[in-house]
Order: structure tokens, then C-alpha cells, then sequence
């Protein structure tokens, strides 16, 4: 791997990466920044967690004029969450140059946004809704724009955005220099590319596995109303430092993390339906460790960039192979372990190998913890700590009393009741969770104007092999063709032609991307409506 150093960067840039404690470029960064900084358009593919805002963001702060008072580049995230993310590492890189940017995004009040932009900007960093909101007040001007980069192309385009996108960089002057990222490359990505980059270079950096190796993946078999015991236990057994949960829906996150509450974890939940003040506060105590159990929807977790997460545990077996490998991947980050663990009730044990066979990872079987494994877990958990304050604190005041105590009691009897005290008794609440539907393969369907030939789930519908081939690999909007064996597990069919109308859509109900992927009956939106 190349260091920094090598790329011809501007000092204050080089201070800026140094700063940050990047000491060597990622395998994308590396591909990337010369071309960039030579002014290629590229399209540049690498999974999540590889370093791509930096691969796009270095090159820009480095050739940014700082004099320019005018928009000079243009970011386009596709939620609010990563626009912050990206606009945070892009401040970062940019601090000692004096770059200003800024991020615009859906939700936030527009007056203070148009109170921000006065502040000339060289750098927005922007949702596609809000941007065009500014763009019609004319708030934003694209006119001297000479940088465009679509950060996670993929998901933008899952959420509906194409038509915005078009119209945001149809106002952009064609004299310019291009940039899109992405982690997969399914068909409406290249279209989006053909259309607007010139010539541009393909970068890739695709990893042999699917999934990270370094992710342990489990699964535990059973039913749905052992789910919620099950949980408990392996979190006391496991003893997770930072922990993601993943529900199938919002009712499932708010149900879970209250009943998580209720028996005595740290828990929090995420979805689309909380204000940006309160997902705000959730995402800040998660980070800071106020909170060590974290509930999630796919919609509200995708995308996060947070470390030091030990365990992934899906409560309920994601829809499709991608969500799968997006979970798991909130783990083993940045060459560290992870786990991750899935329940699967036995009608969606078919489903898991069909899971397993397009990530290419095995998922092996383990038994539901018992019990005693998970005293046994908490207990060691209390251990831990007591020996953590014994060698690395200090606790001389309380050897007085330890001294006092010792001489009148039996010390393995004192010891064996601090720990007691210190592990905490469950709490014995009754839990009862509202049931999910199990998660199966579509039934094959024909449609009568791509086939002409039948409706409805009859052909095949008895033979569940034969269901899921029609549902993953047969017909239109097929979205694991066959012959890739799996390598293009997260091509899409998109969801363009939504209506542009609906904002709000940015934030509060990012769950209808999904819906206009896989008509499932349990998704998160569909419940709530
Ligand atoms: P992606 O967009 O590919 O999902 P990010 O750009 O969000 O990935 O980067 C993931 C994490 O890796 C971030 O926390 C980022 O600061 C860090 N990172 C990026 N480049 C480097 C590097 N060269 N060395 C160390 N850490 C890096
Ligand atoms: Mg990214």
C-alpha cells in the first residue's frame, strides 16, 4: 500500500490525513486518488468500509481553491446520516486548508441551511430532495460547479433519487469532473454513469468473499416465541461490547428495545420514524457506550459507520442476501473480530441456505444457549471486570473496610456476594413480543406484459425449489442473476419513478426504498401505515 506521502498532495491536506491517523491508503484510495487528481471521471466500486469517502474526498480538498467564493463541488449522499458522515470527513481533510463546506440535507430547518449557505461554501455535501428544494429557491446555484461526486450511488438510485439526480446534474455545466461510487454496479447504475461521466475510468476493489472473513456468523434454529429468551441469554452469554440487533420492522425495533429496557440492558432502538433529535441522541449514546445494545431496522442502520461493534445479531433473518451481508458487516470492522449471530425458525431455514449459498460463507449451526451458559457468561462478565478495577484502578480506599470484613467473614462468601450485587438479577418481566410473519421465498410470478403468458403464483408453486429460483433468478426485475454465481448478489431493479414530491421520504420514511425492491408483506413501512 502506497503512504499518502506519494500521492503529490498539498502539506496541509497530508497534516490533515496524518491528523486523522490514517497512516496508509486503502486499496480504493490508493486506485483512486491519482486519477482523480489527474481530473478522470471514474466510477469507483468497493464494499462498505473501504474508505471511499476519503478516496474522493482527498483529491477535493486538495484541488479546491480556497479563494472561491462560489459552489465549487458537489457531494450527493442519499441519507441524511451519511451526508453528516461524509461532510464530518470532508471538514476533517479540510480543516487546515480552510475549506468551508456544508451539508444539506432533508429535515433540517431550510432557514438555517440558507443562513449557512451565505457563508460561501465551496463544498456541499447534500441529499438529492433538499438540494433541489434549494436549487428552485434558488439558493444553491450549480453555475460555476466543477466537481460532482454521487457518493453510494447504488443506494440513491434503491431510493428512488434517479429522477433527481438527472435534474440536479442536468444543471451542473457539462465541463466537469465526475465521480461515482458505489458498492454494487447493478444495470440503472451504469445507465446513471453512461449518461453523465465522459469516458469514465472503472475502479474496482472486489473483495474474493462476499462476506468479511473475519466475521464469525452463527445461526440458531427456533421458534418464534423463543426468540426474545434466546436473545437475552446470548447477550448474557456473549457479553457484547457494542451490540446491533436487527428487527424486520419498526413495531419489531420499538417492541424489542423496550422490552431489552424493561429486563435491564442498555438498549436503544432505531428506525425511520424518530425525529433527528432523537436518532441523533441514540447514534451519540451508542458511540459514547451509554448504550450497549443497539435495535435496528436494515433502512436505519445501512450506511452507518460505527466501530468497535462486536456483535451483529439478526432477531429476524433478513428478506434477501445483501441485507444479510450489509448487517453483518456493521461488525469486524477495520481488521477487527466480530460475530454474528441469526435466529431462523425452521420455515426459513431454506431461506438461510439460500442466503448462505449466494454470500459463499457458511453458516454453521449452534445451539440455543442454555441457561447456565448464559449465568455462566454474566458471571465471567462480572469477573472481568472486578480484575479490571483490581489491576487498573485504583481502590485503596475501600481496603479498610475489604480488610475489616475478611477478618470476621469467609472471603470466598464476601467475594461470591459482591459479585452478586455486581452482576445484577434479571429481571423477571413477563415479555411478550408481537409475532413476525417467517420470512419466505416469493412464489413465481408472471407478468402478462413481460411473459404474455400467465398471472399469478400457479407454476411451480408447489415446489419450493422451483418458488425461489422464480423469485430470485427468473423473471423480470430479476435481481440474482444466475450465471454471476452470486458475485453480483446486490444488482437491483431500482426504484426509479417515484414521485419526486415526497421529501420527506429522505429521512422519515427512507423504509420505502425497500418496497420498491420486494413487495414483502411485514416491511417496515408497510406495517406502520
Ligand atoms: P465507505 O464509504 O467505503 O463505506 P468510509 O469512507 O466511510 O467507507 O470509511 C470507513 C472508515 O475507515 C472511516 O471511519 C474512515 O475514517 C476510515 N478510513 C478511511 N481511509 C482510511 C485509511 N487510509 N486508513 C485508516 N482508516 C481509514
Ligand atoms: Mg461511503
Amino acid at each position: 500500500m502506497k503512504t499518502f506521502q506519494e500521492f503529490g498532495l498539498e502539506p496541509k491536506i497530508l497534516r490533515a490525513i496524518t491528523e486523522m491517523g490514517f497512516e496508509e491508503s486503502t486499496p480504493i484510495q490508493e486506485k483512486t486518488i491519482p486519477l482523480a487528481m489527474e481530473g478522470r471521471d471514474l466510477i469507483g466500486q468497493a464494499q462498505t468500509g473501504t474508505g471511499k469517502t476519503a478516496a474522493f474526498g482527498i483529491p477535493l480538498v486538495n484541488k479546491i481553491n480556497i479563494t472561491e467564493e462560489r459552489i465549487s463541488a458537489l457531494i450527493m449522499c442519499p441519507t441524511r446520516e451519511l451526508a453528516i458522515q461524509v461532510a464530518e470527513e470532508i471538514e476533517k481533510l479540510g480543516r487546515f486548508k480552510g475549506i468551508r463546506s456544508l451539508p444539506i440535507y432533508g429535515g433540517q430547518d431550510i432557514v438555517k441551511q440558507i443562513r449557512a449557505l451565505k457563508k460561501k461554501p465551496q463544498i456541499i455535501i447534500g441529499t438529492p430532495g433538499r438540494l433541489l428544494d434549494h436549487i428552485n429557491r434558488k439558493t444553491i446555484k450549480l453555475d460555476d460547479v466543477k466537481t460532482v461526486i454521487l457518493d453510494e450511488a447504488d443506494e440513491m438510485l434503491d431510493m428512488g433519487f434517479m429522477e433527481d439526480i438527472q435534474s440536479i446534474l442536468s444543471l451542473v455545466p457539462e465541463e466537469r469532473h465526475t465521480m461515482l461510487f458505489s458498492a454494487t454496479m447493478p444495470a440503472n447504475i451504469q445507465k446513471l454513469a453512461q449518461q453523465f461521466l465522459s469516458n469514465p475510468e472503472h475502479v474496482s476493489v472486489i473483495p474474493k468473499q462476499v462476506s468479511a472473513p473475519l466475521i464469525d456468523q452463527a445461526y440458531i434454529e427456533l421458534h418464534e416465541k423463543q426468540k426474545f429468551e434466546a436473545l437475552s441469554r446470548l447477550i448474557d452469554m456473549e457479553a457484547p461490547d457494542l451490540a446491533i440487533i436487527f428487527g424486520r420492522t419498526k413495531r419489531r425495533v420499538d417492541e424489542l428495545a423496550e422490552a431489552l429496557q424493561k429486563r435491564g440492558y442498555a438498549a436503544e432502538g432505531l428506525h425511520g420514524d424518530l425525529s433527528q433529535n432523537q436518532r441523533d441522541n441514540v447514534m451519540r449514546k451508542f458511540r459514547d457506550g451509554s448504550i450497549d445494545v443497539l435495535v435496528a431496522t436494515d433502512v436505519a442502520a445501512r450506511g452507518l459507520d460505527v466501530s468497535g461493534v462486536t456483535h451483529v445479531i439478526n432477531f429476524d433473518l433478513p428478506q434477501d442476501p445483501e441485507s444479510y451481508v450489509h448487517r453483518i458487516g456493521r461488525t469486524g470492522r477495520a481488521g477487527k473480530e466480530g460475530t454474528a449471530w441469526t435466529f431462523v425458525t425452521p420455515r426459513e431455514i431454506d431461506h438461510l441456505h439460500f442466503i448462505e449459498k449466494v454470500t459463499r460463507h457458511r453458516i454453521n449451526k449452534k445451539p440455543l444457549p442454555s441457561l447456565a451458559e448464559a449465568i455462566e457468561g454474566k458471571q465471567k462478565m462480572t469477573a472481568e471486570r472486578i480484575l479490571d478495577v483490581m489491576q487498573n484502578e485504583t481502590h485503596a480506599e475501600f481496603k479498610g473496610l475489604a480488610i475489616q470484613m475478611l477478618e470476621q467473614y469467609d472471603s470466598v462468601n464476601l467475594l461470591a456476594a459482591a459479585m452478586k450485587l455486581l452482576t445484577g438479577e434479571k429481571k423477571a418481566v413477563e415479555i411478550e413480543l408481537t409475532p413476525e410473519e417467517p420470512i419466505r421465498a416469493r412464489k413465481k410470478k408472471f407478468d402478462v406484459r413481460s411473459s404474455g403468458r400467465r398471472v399469478g403464483g400457479g407454476y411451480g408453486s408447489g415446489d419450493r425449489r422451483n418458488d425461489r429460483q422464480g423469485g430470485y433468478g427468473g423473471n423480470t426485475g430479476s435481481r440474482y442473476p444466475r450465471k454471476d454465481g452470486g458475485r453480483e448478489y446486490g444488482s437491483r431493479d431500482g426504484g426509479e419513478g417515484r414521485s419526486s414530491s415526497n421529501r420527506t421520504r429522505e429521512y422519515g420514511n427512507s423504509g420505502n426504498r425497500d418496497r420498491s425492491r420486494t413487495p414483502r408483506k411485514s416491511e417496515e413501512t408497510l406495517v406502520n401505515k
